[in-house]
C-alpha cells in the first residue's frame, strides 16, 4: 500500500495523539511554580521520554519541551554542585532568574535545557501530512494543540503502531521505506 491509500479515511492527529480519552492527563511541567521535589516526583512517577512545558496548568499554553534525560542530569548536577539548591528550590524555565523567590532557597533555572520551539500541529492535521513532517524533519515526537492550548503528544512509536494496526505491516518498515 502507498502511504496515501493507508489514510483514505483521513485519520487526524487527534485520533493518534495521547492521552486517549480514558488515559490520565498529559504530564506537563509549568514554567514556574513547581519546586525541585515536585519535578522529581513527576520524573519518578512516569517513564515518558519528555515533558511539555506550559505557561500554567490553567492556560496550557505551550512554552517548550524538555527531555527526561536532560532534566534528570541537570537536577542531579544542580543538587550536587549548585550552591543552595534543595528540594524546596523553585524550578524555572523563564528568561529571568530572581536571586531568591518568596524568601525561599535560590531557584534553579533550567531554561538552557528546554527546546524553545518544539514542533506543534493542530488536532485536525491529517495523519498523512503528520507522517510527512515526521519523516522530513526526523522528529521523535510532536505536540498537538487546539487554539493555542496544548492537547496532546504524538511520538514516532505512536505513529508506527497506528500505521501497523491499519495495514498489518511491520512497523519498522513504514517510516523508513
Ligand atoms: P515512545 O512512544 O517512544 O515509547 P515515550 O516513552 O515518551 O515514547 O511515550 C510513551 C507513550 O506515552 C506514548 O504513547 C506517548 O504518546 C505518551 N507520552 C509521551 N510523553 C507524554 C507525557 N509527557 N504525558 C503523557 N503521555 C506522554
Amino acid at each position: 500500500l502507498e502511504p496515501k491509500e493507508e489514510f483514505e479515511h483521513k485519520t487526524l492527529a487527534m485520533d493518534v495523539m495521547r492521552p486517549r480519552r480514558s488515559d490520565p492527563p498529559l504530564s506537563v511541567l509549568t514554567q514556574s511554580g513547581m519546586n525541585v521535589e515536585q519535578v522529581e516526583a513527576v520524573i519518578a512517577d512516569t517513564s515518558y521520554s519528555g515533558f511539555p512545558i506550559v505557561m500554567s496548568q490553567e492556560s496550557q499554553r505551550l512554552v517548550g519541551f524538555v527531555l527526561r534525560r536532560d532534566l534528570v542530569i541537570s537536577i542531579e548536577n544542580a543538587r550536587l554542585c549548585q550552591e543552595g539548591i534543595v528540594g524546596a528550590s523553585q524550578v524555572l524555565f523563564t528568561e529571568h532568574t530572581p536571586a531568591q523567590l518568596h524568601g525561599g532557597p535560590p531557584p534553579l533555572n533550567l531554561r538552557s535545557i528546554m527546546d524553545l520551539s518544539p514542533l506543534a500541529i493542530t488536532d485536525h492535521t491529517p495523519m498523512d501530512i503528520t507522517v510527512d513532517i515526521f519523516r522530513k524533519l526526523g522528529l521523535r515526537q510532536c505536540l498537538v494543540t487546539q487554539n493555542g492550548r496544548l492537547l496532546g503528544i504524538i511520538t514516532k512509536k505512536d505513529i508506527l503502531k497506528h500505521m501497523a494496526q491499519m495495514t498489518n505491516r511491520d512497523p519498522e518498515s513504514i517510516l523508513f521505506n
